[in-house]
This record gives structure tokens, C-alpha cells and sequence, in this order.
């Protein structure tokens, strides 16, 4: 490994508390694409803003046809190496939360308790009513999407029901808001690992933490607009490096 590792090793040594945010970037290895990388997810599909799927029919079935199309890889991907030594990193009580923007759920799947992860965009591994907030269970709604040809509304209010993700436009969950916030705020060193650092408000939390005086380290395939902020930024795979990083410790 480069000198970079043998550093980032060294910053975690001497941090008592860690916050690990992470990006799309953590899951490719996992074989999920990322948001921005050529052939990624959004250079094929057009995200839908929240006001269309609250206004538009076509819209909520378009959603529901994508996560139809998305199901196979959703219930088939697994944590890889990089998740599984963040997760070896909260089990050790090097690192006191995992913010994530991922939606995919493998941070919880890889052994990071609930009360130690932050996933600020939702997820998709589940859905709710947003008038209610009753969890309705994503197999359930597409084998009604599959017979009918759209999603049930909410048994119990008759509420619209989607995924619980964070789409454009909607407004960020104030819990998982605040408890990130708490976090970064008890943090004396933030590891970014694979975000480009460029989603707002999420990407405000590496800002706050070396705002307040924390270290940044920030681990991703190509730069992003916070290295010049960083204490370290080492460009290179997040699974064997964070492999050879715990390792050192
Ligand atoms: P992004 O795609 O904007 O940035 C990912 C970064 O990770 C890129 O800079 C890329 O170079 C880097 N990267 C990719 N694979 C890497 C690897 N193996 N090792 C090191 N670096 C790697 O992602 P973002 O900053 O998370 O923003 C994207 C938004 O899209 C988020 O809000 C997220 O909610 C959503 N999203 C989530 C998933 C998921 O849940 N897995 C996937 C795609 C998009
Ligand atoms: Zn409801």
C-alpha cells in the first residue's frame, strides 16, 4: 500500500471519534453503479422530481416500473470488503456513526447497527405512506403494480405510498438530519469514502466538521471540490484500501 494508507491509519489512531460519511462510491464495488460515473444511473434515467410523483399518475408509475426493474439487483447485492471494515470500525468503537446518502441498505446488511447509521436520502428497501408514514413492504406493493398496473394506496389513510428515499425536491428527514448533525458536532475526525461531495445539504456535514476543527480525510477514485479543505485525500478503491487500513491499525 502507498504512504496515503499508512497516513489514514495513522490519523484513525489518533482519533477518538470517528464519523464515517459515505457516498455512491462505497456500493460499486458491490455492483451498483454511482450517481455521476460514466454509465451510471443518472447518465441513463432521469430522476423524478417529488412534485411529479405527488401530481402525476405517469410519473408514480414510472417509479414503480423502475423499482420493478431494479428488484432482481436489489435482493440479489451484498456488502463488499469496504463495508465490512466500516462496519469492523463501529464494532471496535473506532468509528461512532456511518452517515450515509446511500439508499441501498448494505450498511445495515454488513452489521452496522441502527442506532450507529444515518441514511439521509432513506432508503429503498422499504416504502411509506407519506401522509401517514405507515412502512408498507416493497414486495407487496409490486405484486399489486404488477396485476394492476400501478401502486396500492395506504390501507390505512388512503395516502400515496413510495419508497422511503429522498427524491429531488422533497424535503430531508429532520431526525436523520439532526442526529448527523450530532454526530459530526461529537467528531473529531470525518473519513469520506466515495462521494463526490457535490449533493447538498449531505455534502454540508464534511464541511461542518473541519468548520469545527475535526480532520478530513476524504477516500474516493477522483477528486472532489472539499480536497483543498482535507487533511488527507487519497485517491485510490475504497474495499482494499479501508482492507489494509484496519488491518494496520
Ligand atoms: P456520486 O456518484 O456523486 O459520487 C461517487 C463518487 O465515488 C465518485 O466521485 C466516484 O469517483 C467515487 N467512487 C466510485 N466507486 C469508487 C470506489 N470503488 N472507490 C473509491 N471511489 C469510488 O455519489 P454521491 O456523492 O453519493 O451522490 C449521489 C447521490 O445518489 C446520493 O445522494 C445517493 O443518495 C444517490 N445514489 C445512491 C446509490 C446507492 O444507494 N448505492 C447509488 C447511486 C446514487
Ligand atoms: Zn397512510
Amino acid at each position: 500500500m502507498t504512504q496515503d494508507a499508512a497516513d489514514l491509519a495513522q490519523l484513525l489512531r489518533e482519533s477518538r471519534r470517528t464519523v464515517i460519511f459515505t457516498g455512491a462510491g462505497m456500493s460499486t464495488e458491490s455492483g451498483i453503479p454511482d450517481f455521476r460515473s460514466p454509465g451510471g444511473i443518472w447518465t441513463r434515467m432521469q430522476p423524478i422530481a417529488f412534485e411529479d410523483y405527488l401530481t402525476d399518475p405517469a410519473a408514480r408509475r414510472l417509479s414503480w416500473q423502475r423499482r420493478l426493474e431494479m428488484e432482481e439487483t436489489w435482493s440479489t447485492v451484498a456488502p463488499n470488503t469496504g463495508h465490512y471494515a466500516v462496519a469492523k470500525m463501529v464494532a471496535h468503537g473506532k468509528a461512532s456513526h456511518v452517515i450515509t446518502q446511500n439508499i441501498d441498505g448494505l450498511h445495515q446488511q454488513s452489521g452496522v447497527p441502527d442506532e450507529k447509521l444515518i441514511e439521509l436520502h432513506g432508503s429503498t428497501r422499504y416504502a411509506k405512506c407519506l401522509d401517514c408514514g405507515t412502512r408498507v413492504e416493497v414486495p407487496q406493493i409490486l405484486a399489486h403494480f404488477t396485476a394492476h398496473g400501478d401502486a396500492p394506496d395506504c390501507a390505512h389513510c388512503g395516502g400515496l405510498v413510495k419508497t422511503a428515499t429522498i427524491s429531488f425536491g422533497q424535503a430531508m428527514p429532520e431526525g436523520e438530519m439532526a442526529r448527523a448533525d450530532a454526530a459530526v458536532r461529537a467528531c473529531d475526525l470525518m473519513l469520506v469514502l466515495g462521494s463526490s461531495l457535490t449533493v447538498y445539504p449531505a455534502a454540508g456535514f464534511p464541511v461542518q466538521a473541519k468548520r469545527q476543527g475535526a480532520g478530513l480525510a476524504i477516500l474516493n477514485r477522483e477528486e472532489t471540490p472539499l480536497d483543498r479543505h482535507a487533511d488527507l485525500v487519497i485517491n485510490a478503491e475504497i474495499g482494499p484500501t479501508l482492507q489494509w487500513v484496519i488491518d494496520a491499525l
